[in-house]
């Protein structure tokens, strides 16, 4: 019997990115099952969604099978940060191999449609630059990046052999860099560590000469890229990079922060990571093509409202006065 709304499965829906997708879906009038081990995502993230009727919450690992009807499923279980990561990096690579396979199953058995959340991190340390999704990469297999970049390069294959092989209808889309309100204060990553430490009136920590560049997508542009691709029409897999082509050095955020922050800490030099990819930015034409998608959201506007998130949470206002006239927690609101 087909059902009034659609039922879709959100796995790592606790997380950053997962709790932005519910909420999305929920607002659309979609039935949401939310699955999650919780190992990086929290239940504050999803709090204000658990009173919502259509919306279900289940603690589960997805390394093990599971039966649930759905008509949809956007696999977006596993750490993102390195930090995260590679704290278990066994774990890592057990998360997206078997994770894919158990919910490629379950999407065969369903005859649902399944959107895996891959990410640029299979172009690893890219020597073709911006990284169209014709580029192979140039990943370590061995490094301590490995167990992310190639657990995700060989989800890939698994979602492709499932399609080929089974008629299992994919999407693949490979995420650059995306940040904005949820992230994790202690997960590490470039944007959620800088804000945190210049509204703590910490030093900024620079890894390298900060001369090494990633494109920050805010997290709403991402979503609205992640369902997109959900939608398109029958005979589009992917794989789709999303992500904002705005390319940033990691010194130039630190200045941005800074200045939105009014932090005067100044910056601590940290040395750069091991496999720590040089430049990355993304080749969107295939999204704009296929999609008609592109972000709206600039570097300076997100990290307004980023800045606003951490500085709630956190409970600290920041120095500054931004444009608008208000100061940035004012300002997103
Ligand atoms: P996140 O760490 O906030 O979210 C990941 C979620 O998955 C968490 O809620 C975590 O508890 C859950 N999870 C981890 N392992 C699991 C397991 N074995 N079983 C069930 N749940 C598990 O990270 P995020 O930034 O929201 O990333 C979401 C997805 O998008 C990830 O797959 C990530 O690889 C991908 N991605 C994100 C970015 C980014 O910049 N945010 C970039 C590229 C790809
Ligand atoms: N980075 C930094 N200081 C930090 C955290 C990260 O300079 O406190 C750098 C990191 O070395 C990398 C970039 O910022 O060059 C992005 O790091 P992140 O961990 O956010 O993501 P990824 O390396 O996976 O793109």
């Amino acid at each position: 019997m087909k059902r009034a709304r659609k039922r879709v499965l959100v796995t790592g829906g606790a997380g950053f990115l997962g709790s932005h997708l519910c909420e999305r879906l929920l607002a659309e009038g979609e039935e949401v099952i939310c699955l999650d081990n919780f190992f990086t995502g929290s239940r504050d993230n999803i709090r204000h969604l658990l009173p919502h009727p259509h919306f279900e919450v289940i603690r589960h690992d997805v390394t093990q099978p599971i039966q649930l009807e759905v008509d949809e499923i956007y696999n977006l279980a596993c750490p993102a940060s390195p930090v995260h990561y590679q704290h278990n990096p066994v774990q890592t690579v057990r998360t997206s191999v078997h994770g894919a396979i158990n919910l490629l199953d379950l999407a065969k058995r369903l005859g649902a449609r399944i959107l895996q959340a891959s990410t640029s991190e299979v172009y690893g340390d890219p020597t073709l630059h911006p990284q169209p999704e014709s580029y192979r990469g140039s990943v370590n297999p061995i490094g301590i990046r490995a167990c992310y970049d190639e657990g995700k390069r060989c989800a890939e294959t698994l979602f492709f052999d499932y399609h080929r092989q089974d008629g299992v209808s994919i999407r693949v889309a490979r995420i650059f860099n995306t940040y904005g309100p949820r992230m994790h204060p202690n997960d590490g990553r470039v944007v959620s560590n800088f804000v945190v430490q210049a509204l703590r009136g910490q030093p900024i920590t620079l890894y390298g000469d900060g001369r090494q560049t990633r494109s920050f997508c805010y997290v709403d542009d991402l979503v609205e890229g992640l369902v997109r691709l959900m939608r398109a029409p029958e005979g589009v897999t992917g794989p789709v990079n999303l992500g904002n082509p705005a390319e940033f050095t990691i010194a130039a955020l630190a200045e941005e922060v800074a200045r939105q922050t009014g932090s005067r800490a100044g910056v601590q030099h940290r040395p750069l990571p091991q496999d720590d990819p040089m430049q990355r930015c993304p080749d969107i034409g295939q999204a704009r093509l296929l999609l008609g998608w592109q972000p709206h959201v600039p570097l300076e506007q997100g990290l307004r409202r980023t800045i606003a998130y951490f500085a709630d949470l956190l409970g600290v206002e920041p120095l500054r006065l931004v444009e608008g006239g208000g100061s940035s927690r004012a300002a997103a609101r």
